[in-house]
């Protein structure tokens, strides 16, 4: 076969070979092969596993080589829920949080999220589009091949479909690969803020902003943020069912600030996804470990307001639920780009294992997003998406925190650039 590409030099490779999505104790199963190679052509794994075994392939094919020359080798780590659009950061409340001042507190006084909507509102496409793709390649510098990324800082049609066009672009522009999210459903805007302003606001999203979206195809999931101060579990229900009819999977923000069952409406609409979690019970915990449903945590959030809640990852992990890990990459509660560091902050704060870390921003996180049969694991078949990590051991990439260690990211087969 021509172009077929051998890596050698594999100290560790962390296949994450096997069944997905990973529950339980299958969890920290990742499919370690020490000195081992992968053989890619035509963007896919064509074989993978012990060194001698997959050069014998190789040879077969006359394939090129490259010795990664002792690295350890993951799946290409995937962020399933990140806000990857917004004009500037807001740096200014975080020496407010510092000071006292709680979330909510802020939020009430006109900041929040809607001194993103302003920011975003008043930016340029082109502005918006080298900022985020700026954040897309340092994404990829540490480590990052795909990403979900949900509107949500527009606030109106215009500006929700056009950050969904946005999207549409980076995509054709650079090589991460980006799974887009209608979060129309985000805050209440400033023009419904009077009583009885969230129905009608939801009402829009029903009769106008999701059937333009299906129509152009410009998004594969409908999320809302099921919170005190945002939306209702009524109200997501409307939202998702007027989804669900024009193709568009459900996923939520439930349980963050405080729990408003929102992981139980998840489990009813069997959505794709239900993100944080902090506050769920165990009765919640229950459901979720019976259904289908990703439970991706962010422990970015608590990490950066600076909280003592985590979610209970080892309670949802040890019951059977389905657990992932994301950035949630947004300017007022978790500015991170590395999902390393998410592992970081999970490994420490809520007990996870480095494997179970790994296995929850990779085939899991895949899962969450529908991409498990093609991303997510290294394995025969599968889109040779990698991520090559200067250390000797794999626990050695959430044990290093706030430090880079990821050499390359390669997508399809490529080595995706880094920033200059
Ligand atoms: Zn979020």
């Amino acid at each position: 076969m021509a172009n077929a590409l051998l890596l050698t030099g594999c100290k560790q490779l962390v296949t994450m070979a096997g069944p997905a999505p990973r529950r339980g104790r299958a969890l920290r199963e990742i499919g370690r092969v020490e000195n081992g190679a992968v053989l890619i052509a035509g963007g896919r794994i064509l074989a993978t596993g012990p060194q001698p075994k997959v050069e014998r392939q190789a040879g077969a094919r006359r394939a090129r080589k490259m010795d990664l020359g002792g690295r350890v080798v993951t799946p290409g780590l995937v962020d399933a829920h990140t806000h990857l659009v917004f004009a500037a950061s807001r740096a200014a409340e975080y020496e407010q949080r510092i000071a006292g001042a709680t979330y909510e507190q802020i939020a009430k006084a006109g900041g929040g999220i809607l001194s993103s909507v302003r920011a975003l509102r008043a930016a340029s496409d082109d502005a918006l589009a080298v900022t985020a793709g700026a954040r897309l390649a340092r994404m990829a510098a540490h480590g990052t091949t795909t990403v979900e990324a949900k509107s949500g800082y527009g606030l109106d049609f215009d500006n929700e479909l056009r950050t969904l066009k946005l999207l549409r672009r980076l995509g054709k522009e650079q090589m991460v690969e980006i799974v887009p999210t209608l979060l129309a459903a985000h805050v209440v805007p400033p023009e419904f803020r009077h009583p009885g302003g969230a129905d009608e606001y939801v009402d829009r999203i029903v009769r106008l902003f999701l059937p333009a979206v299906a129509l152009e195809g410009l998004a594969e999931y409908c999320d809302v943020f099921v919170e005190r101060g945002a939306f209702s579990v009524p109200q997501a229900r409307r939202i998702f069912a007027a989804a669900r009819a024009l193709g568009l999977k459900p996923r939520l923000h439930a349980e963050q600030l405080a729990r408003t069952a929102g992981a139980r409406l998840a489990v009813e609409v069997e959505a794709a996804s239900v993100d944080h979690l902090d506050f769920v019970n165990g009765a919640d915990i229950r459901a979720l470990a019976q259904s289908e449903v990703a439970c991706i945590l962010l422990p970015g959030c608590s990490f950066h307001l600076g909280l003592a809640r985590y979610a209970p990852a080892r309670q949802l992990i040890d019951a059977g639920a389905i657990v992932a890990l994301a950035t949630d990459c947004n300017p007022g509660t978790s500015p991170t780009l590395s999902l390393p560091m998410a592992m970081s902050v999970a490994c420490t704060q809520m007990r996870m294992t480095p494997a179970e870390a790994l296995a929850a921003c990779t085939i899991n996180a895949a899962y969450s997003l529908g991409r498990h049969a093609r991303i997510g694991s290294i394995e025969a078949g599968k889109d040779a998406d990698l991520a090559v990590w200067d250390v000797q051991d794999y626990r050695e990439i959430p044990y290093y925190f706030g430090v880079n260690h990821c050499m390359d990211a390669w997508k399809g087969g490529k080595v995706i650039r880094g920033p200059e």
